[in-house]
């Protein structure tokens, strides 16, 4: 397809791929171009998209970030690890995955000799991601893991080590970070839009039903969920506040409230309130919760305005508005798909030979913030980070 490695034969790519309308239009306008020159591994790669075998078959899997992949430029499902054989063949059958390319959690290492895997893709428990990052790295592939990334400070190091050593890719899924109206808050907000920042509130809340929802079972069991509603969602409100101002905390405080008589949260919490003080000044006042009807808000106050995203970090459909004391705008932005701007993240990084946006480091900081949020909590006391 393309003869040299100029700079014109990159545009030309970009232009029979489509990608700079895509990022016009999925990324937003705060989003970096996501190629600067070419590079050698590209004009090898750019013939095929990049393969990844998801690990575990679960809702958000099935549900979200497969169908995801047929808007993906270069990103593509060639292998499935799953340990219910009946439920793998089907969704092989379905995405067009060759059936010897369907593993299961014993024979997974293996995956170290099939070609057509670049990159694994993990959807398990929380407690999981650790295990699974090592032995991925250990294959020599490439590895995307979903939030949380891991249920200990300690693991998060061992995945980012892992993949250090391996010379492979760690990214983290935060796809509000790839979501145009968060992508637009975060422009705005650096371009001076709503003055200088005071303070922010970011909630997360849903009805968790273990009995009702297999799949929310293991959400209320500590050792796979490494917490309750705080490792689950909180972290949303946590990593929004984050990248809203662009700053680290300095200290947090929190408070917890979990009715242990409800089976739910005999393990893992309900409701976290926490704060977390930005050295610029800024105070986040964020809480997550298992006991609420869903909520997936936050608002950004400035001097000048604030900015309300509700909701914020859901799927498709956001609202955003932004208040001045002349009254309040709705802002109207074209929804893209989150899910396949970050898959395509991944398998750029990988082409490119780039750090991803949301590497390893970044889930090691929000698991680092939790945890201090969990002994402000537990002790009543500021945690200085
Ligand atoms: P789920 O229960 O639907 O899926 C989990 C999968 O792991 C299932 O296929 C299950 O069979 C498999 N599994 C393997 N070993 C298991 C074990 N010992 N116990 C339980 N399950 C086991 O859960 P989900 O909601 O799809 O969540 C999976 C991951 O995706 C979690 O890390 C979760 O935080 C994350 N998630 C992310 C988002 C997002 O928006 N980024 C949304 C939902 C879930």
């Amino acid at each position: 397809m393309l003869s040299s490695s100029t700079t014109e034969s990159r545009r030309q790519f970009l232009r029979q791929a489509g990608l700079t309308a895509a990022v016009a239009t999925v990324a937003g306008p705060a989003a970096a171009l996501p190629f600067s020159e070419p590079l050698a591994a590209m004009q090898n790669e750019n013939q095929r998209k990049l393969g990844f075998a998801i690990v575990g078959l679960g809702k958000f899997a099935t549900q979200q970030m497969m169908p995801a992949f047929k808007d993906c430029k270069h990103a593509n499902i060639t292998a499935l690890v799953s340990g219910s054989p009946d439920k793998a063949k089907k969704l092989a059958a379905e995405y067009g995955v060759d059936p010897k390319n369907i593993y299961n959690y014993q024979n997974f290492d293996s995956i170290k000799d099939n070609p057509a895997v670049d990159v694994v893709y993990i959807v398990l428990p929380p407690s999981m991601h650790m295990e699974y990052t090592l032995r991925a790295a250990k294959a020599g592939k490439h590895v995307l893991t979903e939030k949380p990334m891991a249920t200990s400070v300690e693991d998060c190091q061992k995945m980012i080590d892992a993949c250090n050593k391996a010379g492979k890719k760690l990214m983290v899924a935060y796809r509000a970070q790839f979501e145009p109206f968060n992508l637009d808050a975060i422009s705005r907000i650096k371009k001076g839009e709503l003055g200088k920042l005071r303070q922010i509130t970011a909630d997360h809340g849903r009805i968790v039903k273990p009995t009702e929802e297999p799949a929310e079972a293991w959400r209320v069991v500590k050792k796979l969920a490494g917490g309750g509603s705080l490792m689950d969602i909180g972290v949303y409100s946590l990593n929004a506040a984050r990248y809203l101002t662009g700053e680290e905390p300095t200290e947090v405080t929190a408070q917890e409230f979990s009715d242990k008589s409800d089976p739910r949260f005999k393990e893992v919490e309900d409701t976290i309130h926490f704060t977390l003080r930005f050295p610029s000044g800024v105070l986040a006042s964020c809480t997550s919760s298992y006991s609420i009807q869903e909520v997936k808000r936050y608002r950004v106050f400035g001097d000048k305005a604030f900015l309300d995203l509700d909701p914020a970090t859901d799927y498709y459909e956001h609202n955003m508005t932004i208040g001045t004391k002349e009254g309040d705008m709705k802002v109207s932005l074209k929804e893209g798909n989150q899910f396949a701007a970050e898959l395509d993240h991944m398998a750029e990084c990988v082409l490119e030979n780039k750090t991803p946006k949301t590497p390893g480091e970044e889930g090691l900081k929000d698991i680092r913030i939790i945890m201090a949020i969990y002994e402000a909590a537990r002790t009543g006391k500021k945690v200085k980070l």
